[in-house]
């Protein structure tokens, strides 16, 4: 169960009904990558099944007006995220002792809410890139909504999220423009299913669909977020060909794949040794945590996730009762739909690329910053 989603846990799905019944509402909707692969489960298909196509053709039959993909946003994550790496890493190499290491991942919002109560001194370690949901929605509402001519209040964006902590987080104040959310709400995949189910769509006989573009555009590193040492390698695979300058030629970094709590990797960039760290599960992250606060910190870069497994072992994902094997599947999954995607890094999405050549300019830019950095708040209890 979800450590802060089980107390915040709204089931939106009324609200859902009513806005897509609306016709002054354009109702989108953006689709995390772990859900493609349990979403089947609900309709007794076995652990690991891809449903991509069938999940996007029952959204569309449900009433979204256009069904986008969250991994559009993990590739952006990635640029920012990415870019933060680099920038600290730059800085350290050339002996800025001030430069806050190892740099921490913060696109789960249970790890973050978890730091602000628990770690309160060390705000400043963590990445100040938005989460992929959050960095769909402030796109969505603003480039996107801007090109299509929808004003802000007309438009609804909600997300389909494995997570329960993520109903928490598109409610978070900094996430507002004028008490608008960039995401109105979100449903978990067991919402998902409930709601197909009660709208009477026969979801194993569906036919695949397509996402709709630009934001339905993502690459194979986008796809891996959905599981533990995913965002790490994606991470390395733009770090490595941005710090290098060379053409990644194998992009599968076995070393930070498995389902240790606890995983260590050295990446070689160019006879510089860029150390990483993967946890996941919240009791292996305050250990790692209470290391760097001691100072026994050995890494450049840690991804943390608070679900055993990550996002294919979410609070809002159809149970699993704790068997392994489940989650392998579903993560076997994601490896298969990276390895056939033909573009499998992510500063090579080309809508991305677009996005950065029309609207935001390049990443960390003073734009990139305002939509799709945040910051973080003392939230320790005294
Ligand atoms: Fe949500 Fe994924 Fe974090 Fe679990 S690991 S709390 S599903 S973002």
């Amino acid at each position: 169960v979800c450590p802060v989603g089980a107390l915040t846990e709204h089931d939106h799905t009324n609200r859902l009904l009513e806005d897509l019944e609306n016709p002054d509402k354009i109702v989108i909707v953006q689709t995390a990558p772990a859900v493609r692969v349990a979403l089947g489960e609900e309709f007794g298909m076995p652990a690991g099944t891809s449903v991509t196509g069938k999940m996007v053709y029952a959204l569309r039959e449900l009433g979204f007006n256009y069904v986008f993909d969250t991994d559009f946003a993990a590739d952006l994550t990635i640029m920012e995220e990415g870019a933060e790496v680099l920038e600290r890493l730059t800085r350290f190499l050339d002996g800025d002792k001030e430069v806050c290491l190892p740099i921490l991942t913060s696109c789960c919002p249970a790890w973050v809410n978890f730091f602000e109560h628990h770690f309160p001194d060390m705000l400043n370690i963590p990445s100040t890139a938005r989460s992929p949901q959050q960095m769909f929605g402030s796109i969505a509402k603003s480039y996107w909504a801007e090109k299509m001519g929808i004003p802000r209040e007309k438009l609804i964006v909600v997300s389909i999220m494995p997570c329960l902590a993520k109903k928490y987080e598109c409610d978070r104040d900094e996430f507002k423009t004028n008490g608008n959310p960039d995401v109105d709400y979100s449903i978990s995949t067991r919402e998902l299913a409930r709601l197909i189910k009660r709208a009477n769509i026969g979801f194993q006989l569906l036919p695949d669909s397509e996402f709709d573009q630009p934001m339905g555009e993502s690459t194979g590193a986008s796809v891996i977020f959905g599981t533990t040492g995913g965002v790490m390698e994606a991470a390395l695979r733009s770090v490595y060909e941005i710090y290098t300058g060379q053409t990644l030629e194998n992009v599968n970094f076995e070393n930070v794949r498995g389902m240790d709590g606890v995983r260590r990797a050295v990446i070689n960039l160019n006879g510089f040794e860029l150390k990483v760290g993967i946890a996941h599960g919240l009791g292996n992250a305050r250990h790692l945590l209470e290391d760097i606060r001691n100072g026994n910190n050995e890494y450049h870069a840690i991804e943390i996730m608070a679900c055993p497994g990550g996002c294919i072992g979410g609070g809002g994902q159809p149970l699993h009762h704790g068997q392994t094997d489940i989650l392998y599947a579903r993560s076997k999954a994601l490896y298969e739909e990276d390895a056939n995607k033909p573009i499998r890094k992510s500063h090579e999405n080309p809508y991305i690329q677009k996005l950065y050549e029309e609207y935001l300019g390049k990443p960390l830019s003073e734009k990139a910053h305002m939509l799709l950095h945040t910051h973080y708040f003392n939230k320790a209890i005294d």
